[in-house]
């Protein structure tokens, strides 16, 4: 079922008409003017059915000035928007909260060059994350992140949540490797940020602002990203350790003894791995029993195959002789490989199996990292089911609260003590899946007042109507 939202429709807002529709079907093709109800309805509800909007109007711009005269209109008329990408978000930003018209990046899918020499990809922001890798890995580049859902993500979602995922401890935030922007503004201002260059330190880097900001500054329309070479040897061990303490050791030595090649370090309790052998056809353990408490799994890559390998074997048989590791199995091939990944990366998919998820997304000093999953536990008992995976080496714990429907009594047992607990160790309430409207209502448990007020100033300041998605990111008692 849906998490209904009791937020009130902001009646600023006017609504859309026969005139509205006629106008855009003059700026876009007849076609990417959507009324119809099943596309509508998809794209109404978000990956996890939690959130539901109810609008009426999908809007498929194909270029920058069409997103461009789209806005205009909308600004002037004061039609709330909801930018879109692949609808993959975990915090109900993607969808209408309530008559938002929503305008999808999909059809702004070109590649705009590839400089071979440095590494720079310039795209559209509708371009899908896999299809971008699988361009760049022809290319001798690979794109510097990757997540779960990179078969449906586009990259302006992606820059737009400053998504985290499986390569961040490689090759860090998008605010590193992405190096310009062209944003469309909520007037319609088209702004060309869309830099190639690594260094340019001519005034405030503005595209900071939109990196993260999740469609709630400018729709994002094009990107240049620093992609890293793809290298030749990559190695994938799936390992199991019996305790936490455990883990977090392993994860010092890992970056200790592996240095450089270390390019993945993720995480994931029993729970999670009984959840996605329980839940996802054809997934096996690769290991020759289940029953350990936790599991790791650690990437390296690196250009020298026997090096590389040799490094990553060393660790392995140290590591387990000092008991660190219990077991362990290091992929033979890329097969092996990919039935590693599709562990780690179905958790979600198996989680919304369930029924109903409840998710968090924290930022975690590493010493108290898994003691929310247990305090939970314990706090639960027997109504839940209480998962904790992620991004071990970026401190980023995923929480997930798994029942049968959506029950305000759970939540209430949940909410606000996960944000209190998080903002008393000093963690964050969201890592890398952004605020949306699960969490606009939190920031306070971790921004100070007067940095949530310069937020809202800026808000105010580049979209006075307040059109780009509403309800979201910010609290609204903000703006009364
Ligand atoms: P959407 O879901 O469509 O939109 C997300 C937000 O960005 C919304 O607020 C939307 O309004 C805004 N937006 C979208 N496109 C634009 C644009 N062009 N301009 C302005 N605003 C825009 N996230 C991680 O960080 N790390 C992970 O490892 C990870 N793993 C995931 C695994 C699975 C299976 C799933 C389902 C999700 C995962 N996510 C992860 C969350 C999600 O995939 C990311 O947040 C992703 O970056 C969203 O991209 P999207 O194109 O689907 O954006």
């Amino acid at each position: 079922g849906s998490a209904a939202t009791d937020i009130p429709r902001n009646p600023a807002f006017s609504k859309l008409n026969a005139d509205d529709i006629s106008y855009f079907r003059t700026i876009l093709d007849e076609r990417n003017v959507v009324e119809d109800e099943d596309r509508l309805s998809a794209a109404n509800v978000d990956w996890m059915r939690k959130y539901q909007g109810s609008s009426k109007l999908l809007l498929l711009p194909k270029s920058s000035q069409e997103v461009s005269k789209i806005l205009h209109h909308c600004n002037s008329r004061k039609l709330a928007v909801v930018p879109q990408g692949g609808n993959t978000g975990l915090v109900g930003g993607s969808v209408p909260v309530h008559d938002e018209v929503i305008i999808n990046l999909a059809l702004m899918d070109k590649i705009v060059s590839l400089d071979k020499i440095n590494g720079i990809l310039v795209c559209e922001a509708g371009c899908i994350l896999e299809n971008l890798s699988l361009f760049l890995e022809n290319e001798g580049f690979i794109m510097p992140l990757d997540l779960g859902a990179k078969g449906s993500c586009q990259i302006g979602g992606n820059i737009s949540t400053n998504a985290g995922g499986l390569r961040f401890l490689r090759y860090g935030s998008l605010h590193g490797t992405i190096l310009g922007l062209e944003v469309v503004l909520a007037n319609g201002t088209i702004l060309d940020m869309l830099g190639t260059l690594r260094k340019d330190n001519t005034g405030y880097d503005l595209k900071h602002l939109f990196i993260g900001s999740e469609g709630s500054l400018g729709i994002v329309t094009k990107v240049s990203v620093l992609t890293p070479p793809k290298l030749m040897s990559t190695n994938l061990a799936f390992l199991a350790c019996k305790d936490f303490t455990s883990c977090q050791k392993l994860l010092l030595e890992a970056k200790r003894a592996l240095g450089e090649v270390l390019s993945a370090f993720e995480f994931m309790d029993s729970h999670s791995m009984d959840l996605v052998l329980s839940h996802l056809d054809g997934v096996r353990t690769p290991l020759p029993s289940s029953l350990y408490n936790f599991y790791i799994l650690i990437e390296t890559t690196g250009s020298d195959e026997t090096y590389d390998k040799t490094k990553l074997e060393a660790f392995l048989l140290r590591s387990m002789e000092e008991g660190l590791i219990l077991d362990g199995v290091v992929a033979q091939d890329i097969n092996q490989s990919s039935s590693f990944w599709r562990i780690r990366e179905g958790i979600s998919e198996a989680s919304i199996k369930v029924g109903a998820v409840y998710k968090y997304d924290l930022s975690l000093p590493i010493d108290q990292f898994y003691g929310i999953v247990e305090e939970m536990r314990n706090r639960l008992g027997e109504v839940a089911k209480v998962i904790g995976y992620g991004h071990l080496g970026d401190g980023n714990l995923h929480l997930n609260i798994m029942t049968a429907r959506y029950d305000s009594d759970i939540l209430a047992q949940i909410e606000p003590y996960v944000y209190e607990w998080t903002s008393k160790h000093k963690g964050s309430i969201s890592a890398e899946h952004g605020l949306g409207l699960m969490k606009a209502n939190k920031i306070h448990y971790s921004k100070s007042p007067e940095t949530v007020q310069l937020m809202v100033d800026i808000k105010k300041l580049l979209d006075p109507n307040r059109i780009l998605n509403p309800y979201k990111v910010l609290p609204q008692s903000c703006f009364n």
